[in-house]
């Protein structure tokens, strides 16, 4: 083994939690080094996650505007086609752009990035093996765990990787499928089924629950499930699925209680699940329950200096929560002092219309005893969602009964992925209905939809 390479931070993972605590711990003056096994930097999200899918889903969104909506503007085009390679080799150079945005990034800031798969042999060593089998020893004053997740595989649904699939065979089928049955009806399942239902496949999804995306605003639930219906999803909800079986091509998909199911492809999006295994994390001493890292609010381990943050450590599997977790981390192993607000923390769902949302949903807010005030402002009734022909959806506003504090935002509509950061904001500072209510927002514009639902819980809304 050649000489060891000593650092002041060593960052294990190169996703969105582990690269941008690296480049926070070079701004700090920290001699960093960052692991990575795969190929490129960026993680899931970069690689094979947020970044492709949204290319996807704003591909089939061109393809679907063109499809249906030219013609209500006035403008006349041939009944488009999809060239489902361009397509994805329009994703692979996006997605290639930011890996790459990355690497410079590192270089940059003179972070060194150790290719290989790293393993902690102590809490201040380490080894990584690069693909050709070499070994490189590592010493570092702090060490940042962030290895992130996998999707979940269910045994009696076991992913063949060439038609049943997870998440990242779904961002590549090389067709558009006759029929694509999506197991969990959660955000991977409503954004991908979205990419492919756009495009012409048939797609079903079977969801276990009562509910699709269960967990968010239960009116928000179900206004889009509606709409989904109506784009064409089939959603089929407490379904139990008991098997799947492949015959040639094709996948036939068994539940309980109900008819089996043929398709072309099976996308198993049921969850995904801390990867914490096979790298000396739990022999250095670190506590792992269920394969997720425990960590403390300063997101330190308990053992030595070593901190975990992202996906491996629970909580929202988010980019953002994992980047500003790696950020925190680092500022506390430098001495100073990192701060995670979970509850400006939004969550988006980036099917069309979208769904995003940030604190409470009505019912965690009354299941927590407080009195609330519900404030709502349809887009039918926005001059800008009008202009744009996306009346569907609303804001909803929870704000606190007393205090009229926000406590939770949530918004089903046209861009609500960007409209909500100004709620985001408002939850930051601490902001009341009434602050957003006030501020002026230019005319017109979506997020004069998120001002009236502010005014309407204080019960002054102008435009309804
Ligand atoms: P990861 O991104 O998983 O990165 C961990 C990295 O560590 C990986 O690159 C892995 O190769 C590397 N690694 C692990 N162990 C080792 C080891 N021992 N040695 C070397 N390298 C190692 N989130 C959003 O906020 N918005 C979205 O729109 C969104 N869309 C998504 C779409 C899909 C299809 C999927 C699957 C996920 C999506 N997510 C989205 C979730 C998001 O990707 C994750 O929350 C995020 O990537 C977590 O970041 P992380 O840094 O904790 O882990
Ligand atoms: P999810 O938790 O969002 O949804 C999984 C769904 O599967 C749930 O509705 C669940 O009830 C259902 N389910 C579980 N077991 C089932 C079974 N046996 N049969 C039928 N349904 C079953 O998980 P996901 O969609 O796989 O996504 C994983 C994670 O990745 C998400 O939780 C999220 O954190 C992250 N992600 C985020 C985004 C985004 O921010 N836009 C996009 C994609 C993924």
């Amino acid at each position: 083994m050649a000489e060891e390479k000593t650092f002041d931070l060593v960052v294990l993972g190169g996703g969105p939690g582990g690269y941008v605590a690296a480049i926070r711990a070079a701004q700090l003056g920290l001699k960093t080094a960052c692991i990575e096994k795969e190929g490129a930097l960026g993680g899931t999200c970069v690689r094979i996650g947020c970044i492709p899918s949204k290319a996807l889903l704003d591909s089939s969104e061109l393809f679907e505007q063109i499809r249906h909506k030219a013609a209500m503007h006035g403008i006349k085009v041939a009944a488009p086609e999809i060239d489902v390679a361009a397509m994805h080799q329009r994703k692979d150079a996006v997605v290639k752009g930011l890996t790459d945005g990355v690497a410079f990034l590192f270089r940059k800031n003179k972070i060194e990035w150790l290719r290989g798969f790293g393993r902690l042999t102590s809490p201040e060593t380490l080894e990584v093996k690069a693909e050709d089998g070499s070994v490189t020893a590592v010493r570092a004053k702090h060490v940042v765990l962030a290895p992130g997740s996998v999707p979940v595989e269910l045994p009696f649904l076991k992913f063949d990787h060439e038609r049943i699939i997870d998440s990242t065979g779904a961002l590549s089928i090389p067709q558009v499928p006759g029929h694509l049955v999506v197991v969990g009806g959660g955000v991977i399942g409503l954004e991908l089924g979205s990419v492919w239902l756009r495009l012409g496949a048939k797609v079903t999804v079977l969801e276990a629950m009562p509910t699709i995306l269960p967990g968010m605003d239960g009116e928000v639930v179900k206004t889009a499930d509606r709409l989904f219906r109506k784009q064409g999803f089939d959603i089929r909800t407490g379904q139990r699925v008991t098997g799947a079986e492949r015959k040639g091509e094709k996948v036939v998909v068994s539940i309980e209680g109900a008819e089996p199911i043929e398709c072309d492809y099976l996308l198993v999006a049921v969850g995904r699940r801390a990867y914490t295994e096979g790298m000396g994390i739990e022999e250095a001493g670190v506590r792992l329950e269920r394969g997720v890292i425990q960590v403390d609010e300063r997101f330190h381990t308990g053992v030595g200096n070593v901190w975990a943050i992202g996906d491996a450590i629970g909580g929202r599997m988010l980019a953002h929560k994992a980047e500003e977790e790696g950020v925190a981390a680092v500022e506390f192993a430098a001495g100073k002092h990192g701060h995670v607000n979970y509850d400006a923390v939004a969550n988006v769902v980036y099917t069309w219309p979208e769904i995003a949302s940030v604190g409470m949903t009505e019912e965690e807010a009354k299941a927590d005893g407080r009195e609330v005030r519900v404030g709502k402002f349809p887009f039918s009734a926005n001059g800008r969602a009008k202009a744009m022909a996306e009346p569907d959806g609303f804001v909803k506003v929870i704000a606190d009964a007393k205090s009229d504090r926000v406590l939770g935002l949530h918004i089903l509509g046209p861009r609500a992925s960007d409209l909500i950061a100004e709620a985001a904001l408002a939850i930051e500072f601490q902001g009341a209905a009434e602050d957003i209510g006030r501020t002026v927002h230019a005319h017109p514009t979506l997020p004069e939809a998120v001002k009236e639902a502010a005014l309407a819980a204080g019960g002054r809304a102008i435009h309804i």
